[in-house]
This record gives C-alpha cells, sequence and structure tokens, in this order.
C-alpha cells in the first residue's frame, strides 16, 4: 500500500527580481505513521521551506510549487486553501523554533490551546478548556490547572516550548512537524523536549518530522536521514545506515561538526568552511563542490562539471547519496581518517 506520507518530486521556487530562487528543487521521501524523518541541513538547505509546504503555506503567495506531497494519498499540493485549512492544525501540526511565534502574547496559554482545538471540534468552551489542561499536564507542566490561566510571558522557556507543543497535538495530528524545536534551548531542556516528542509520538502513534541543522538532534529520535543542501536531497537512509557509513562528503562535513559532548557547542570540532550556496545560481557540477575538500579525489575535474546522481548504496536497503566518489575512493579515504 502507499506510504502514510509520500513526498515526490518536490519543488518549491519564488520568483524574485534577482532570478527564481529554487528553494526546494527535486525532493522525495516518504513517512510512514509511527516513524520519524529527520531533515538535516544548514540554514537555506531548503529544510524549512519543504515543510512550509507540507503546510501548504505557500498558497496565496508568489512560491510555484510542484511535484506531490500525498498524504494518506490526497495531494496536498492540488489541495485548495479551503481543504488544506481543514487538515491544518488537525492533521498536520507544526512546533515552531520560537513559541513566542506561535503563541499570542494576549491571551492565555489554556485559551489558545481550547482555541486551536475548537477551530476543529464543536465542543463547548468548558470542553476545550478541560482538553487543553489535559494537554498541558501530558507534555509535563506542572499545576496545569492554575498554569492555563498564565499568559505566555509567565512560561520559562523550555515550557513555552512545552505549551506550544501542547498546542501542535490538541488534535492528535497524524502528522507532526517540528521545526529546529529545541536549538534556542539550553542542553538539559532540549533533551527533555526530544524526550517528550519521542513520548508522544509513541502515544499519539504520530509521523514525525524533525528539521534541524544538528545530527546530533536526529541521531536519537529519527528512523530516517534526509540530507539537504542547496535545496537537494544528497543523501537519504535510515539513521543506522547514514551515520554508521555516511557516503557524502557533506555528510562527513556534519558529523565531523557535531560536538563530543552533546551539545557543547564550543567544542564543535570541523565546521564546514565556506558558506552555502546561492539558490538562485547554484554552483555547476556538484553543488557542494567549492566546498569539497574531497573533489581532488574525483578525476578530470568531474565535480565541478557534472550533477552526481543520487545512487543506491550497495548492500542497503534504501541508502542512497549524490556524490562522484567511488565505493573504493570512499574505503581509502575512511581508511586515512581512522588512522588520522
Ligand atoms: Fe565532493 Fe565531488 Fe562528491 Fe561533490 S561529487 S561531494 S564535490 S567529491
Ligand atoms: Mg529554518
Amino acid at each position: 500500500s502507499a506510504p502514510f506520507l509520500d513526498v515526490r518530486d518536490l519543488r518549491v521556487h519564488f520568483p524574485t527580481e534577482d532570478g527564481i530562487v529554487k528553494s526546494v528543487d527535486g525532493v522525495s521521501f516518504a513517512l510512514e505513521k509511527g516513524r520519524t524523518l529527520g531533515i538535516v541541513g544548514e540554514s537555506g538547505s531548503g529544510k524549512s521551506v519543504t515543510s512550509l509546504a507540507l503546510l501548504g503555506l505557500h498558497k496565496g503567495t508568489r512560491a510555484q510549487v510542484s511535484g506531490e506531497i500525498r498524504l494518506e494519498g490526497r495531494d496536498l499540493v492540488a489541495l485548495p486553501e479551503h481543504d488544506m485549512r481543514e487538515l491544518r492544525g488537525r492533521t498536520v501540526s507544526m512546533i515552531f523554533q520560537d513559541p513566542l511565534s506561535a503563541l499570542h502574547p494576549y491571551f492565555t496559554v489554556g485559551a489558545q490551546i481550547a482555541e486551536a482545538y475548537q477551530v476543529h471540534h464543536k465542543v463547548s468552551r468548558k470542553e476545550a478548556r478541560d482538553r487543553a489542561v489535559e494537554m498541558l499536564k501530558r507534555v509535563g507542566i506542572p499545576q496545569p490547572d492554575r498554569r492555563a490561566k498564565d499568559y505566555p510571558h509567565q512560561f520559562s522557556g523550555g515550557m513555552r516550548q512545552r505549551a506550544m507543543i501542547a498546542m501542535a497535538l490538541v488534535c492528535d495530528p497524524a502528522l507532526l512537524i517540528a521545526d529546529e524545536p529545541t536549538t534556542a534551548l539550553d542542553v538539559t531542556v532540549q533533551a527533555q523536549i526530544l524526550d517528550l516528542i519521542r513520548d508522544l509520538q509513541e502515544e499519539f502513534g504520530s509521523a514525525v518530522i524533525l528539521i534541524t541543522h544538528d545530527l546530533g538532534v536526529v541521531a536519537d529520535i529519527a528512523d530516517d536521514i534526509l540530507v539537504m543542501y542547496g535545496g537537494r536531497r544528497i543523501e537519504y537512509g535510515s539513521v543506522r545506515d547514514v551515520l554508521t557509513q555516511p557516503e557524502h562528503p557533506y555528510t562527513w562535513g556534519l558529523l565531523e561538526s557535531m560536538p563530543h559532548i552533546a551539545g557543547d557547542v564550543d567544542r564543535r570540532l570541523n565546521p564546514i568552511a565556506g558558506s552555502p550556496p546561492s539558490l538562485i545560481d547554484l554552483p555547476s557540477g556538484c553543488a557542494f563542490h567549492p566546498r569539497c575538500t574531497f573533489k581532488g579525489w574525483v578525476p578530470d575535474g568531474l565535480c565541478a562539471v557534472e550533477r552526481p546522481e543520487l545512487l543506491a548504496v550497495a548492500g542497503t536497503d534504501r541508502h542512497i547519496a549524490a556524490c562522484h566518489l567511488t565505493a573504493e575512493t570512499k574505503q581509502e579515504i575512511r581508511g586515512r581518517r581512522t588512522a588520522q
């Protein structure tokens, strides 16, 4: 049967005065309920724009979206805004990096969660309020009955994040998208929030897409990893495959820039040199070639000329990567790096 979520050849292009910004350019992935996909990349890699397309937030903007986003068989790309509004918050829900962008300062936390519920359910105010308190309790807010009457600014950063998660889950969405949900939080709270998302996923059985620049965040929680660069997929596979045998030099870089002590950003070892590419005018050949320290291993300057295809990695289930390095060369590079 078809996967719960099946994204095929998704493109999100924005026409601007300087040219077409190709934020997402041919991205495909599939996700089942109860599973978590980590989408990883630097800012400007297209990971956030991908998630906004899943919520249909491009509708009514100048963005040109093509491809398919099939959710339980329905194509969200073609869905009119009216029907999308039905799904948003109920079937597909989102947790943002900054809870203050999702929570209104003038309304109590409880009222906002109740309101999110009432948008999609014909219930009394009392029932909606009870549901809000219940959700606050489920996300670990102590004294939820009392805290429901607080305003967002009366909550700590971590508590606000929990409140936003409560609001995102109040309608029991089948798909939850979390965009850098822990980036603004300190390490301890980060770990708590990730645990919470994992627990709630088990409880609610939702599919989760976790968007992050930090491979360490997805290592613990995701089933699959999609690595994006310049709006495209460069590597995709199970967490185990991608983390134990990463195939793309950009993924190698992401892994090396992972702090050895979780969350200790000051100890980042080898951040990838250079900056993300222009989405209007991607570098020729492999879009990563201006920053890649391994292109010399590929003969004839091919990296600057020919775009590498996404190819299946031998001996894996669905691990794919786009790089001209041969399997033998990668083996040799890995060997040297381990020896260092
Ligand atoms: Fe580096 Fe070439 Fe592989 Fe691109 S194709 S990642 S430039 S080695
Ligand atoms: Mg982002």
